[in-house]
């Protein structure tokens, strides 16, 4: 059972949950990568084991976003993210397994292999696939891009897709990283980590952050948690984290009046904002020299949108000696599968033509 529901049995009758991953991901000392950069307590919760078909941090907000689809007897999800996006493609997988359709709505980004990789897995797992420009964004017409298609579907199928926010980040999304900060709680009851000081989790729609932070409290762990932004701050901000917070607290007091009330501020949340780069996407020098020393030290591979700037945040932070006594926990966000037997046999023509130039265009000089 879920740690979350073992401690507020009324969450478990209240809320529509649908088991996907595979839980507790295991937790494990970094020794060699610690040794390297001077954190003598390194420890690593891989996230990336959250799923048999495709790991990563959005499982745990899609148990709670696909189960309320399923109650709700949905037959289609519309979702949103980048070109790229693997909260797109873990829901089109997931939605799939359940026997729903999904619609993501994608926005153009900066070409990297991972594009390709889940343009051609989205399509594999049926998902529609549409691009809607960055005018619509910055003109604020999104609304009406979305509208149309939820119309075009109510026509065809009779019914509503049930709209899941960009990056699985609603409150309900947010609530499986609430259980995840009461799942840590566990391992650390268990012996299998110390209890962390500091945690670095990358931030972007932020539900994995701002879920973390009210289950870590909640749950009564001293754990500060470091987001890294990865985001535009205009997206990615202290505001909207604590608002977002906030507001997923509410939704569980008020489905069990004994999950404690919180009130965050947005001086409470301190996000490292130095280790975005030129953009979302955009790959950095110091994020891939990070890569490079996981994978030399430890065996294992990151990637360069969302874990490897996290991670030069927290070897930044190693060198400035702030972390040498401390135990200090990386969140690895990412699956960096690379579905070879399915990518290789797909063939970009049968994605919508807007999407052939990330097949077509040469991806940034930093990927490899
Ligand atoms: C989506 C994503 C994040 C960001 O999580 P948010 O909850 O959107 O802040 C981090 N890492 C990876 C690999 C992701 O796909």
């Amino acid at each position: 059972m879920l740690p979350l529901f073992k401690k507020y049995p009324l969450l478990k009758a209240k809320l529509l949950y649908v088991s996907l991953g595979e839980f507790p991901t295991p937790v494990q000392k970094l020794a060699r990568l610690g040794k390297e950069i001077g954190a003598k307590q390194l420890y690593i919760k891989r996230d990336d084991l959250s799923g048999k078909i495709f790991g990563g941090n959005k499982v745990r907000k899609l148990e709670f976003l696909l189960g309320s689809a399923l109650h709700n007897k949905r037959k289609e999800v519309l979702t949103f993210g980048a070109a790229g996006s693997n909260h797109a493609l873990a829901t089109a997988i997931y939605a799939q397994h359940l026997g729903l359709r999904t619609i993501s709505m994608l926005t153009p980004q900066h070409n990297a292999y991972y594009v390709r990789r889940n343009l051609l897995m989205s399509h594999h797992y049926e998902a529609e696939l549409h691009q809607y420009s960055t005018i619509l964004l910055v003109t604020r017409l999104t609304a009406l891009a979305v509208a149309y298609q939820l119309l075009r579907h109510r026509l065809r199928y009779g019914q509503f897709p049930q709209i899941i926010p960009l990056g699985g980040s609603s409150p309900l999304g947010a609530i499986g990283f609430v259980n995840a900060g009461f799942e840590l709680k566990e391992q650390v009851a268990k012996g299998e980590i110390p209890e962390p000081d500091y945690i670095y989790v990358a931030a972007a729609s932020m539900g994995t952050a701002a879920g973390l932070i009210l289950g870590l409290t909640a749950a009564g762990l001293k754990s500060q948690v470091v987001p890294v932004r990865v985001r535009d701050k205009s997206f990615t901000n202290e505001h909207r984290m604590s608002k977002l917070i906030n507001k997923t607290n509410i939704l569980l007091s008020s489905l069990d009046y004994s999950f404690p009330k919180f009130w965050f501020r947005k001086n409470n949340i301190c996000i490292e904002h130095g280790f975005f780069g030129k953009g979302y996407a955009i790959f950095t020098e110091e994020g891939m020299k990070a890569i490079e020393l996981m994978k030399s030290t430890e065996g294992i591979q990151l990637e360069g949108t969302y874990t490897g700037k996290a991670l030069a945040a927290l070897i930044n932070d190693s060198q400035k000696k702030e972390l040498a006594d401390k135990v200090v926990l990386f969140w690895k966000t990412d699956d960096p599968m690379a579905f070879s037997d399915i990518t290789g046999k797909g063939d970009y023509h049968q994605l919508p033509k807007c999407f052939h130039s990330y097949f077509t265009e040469g991806v940034q000089p930093l990927d490899k």
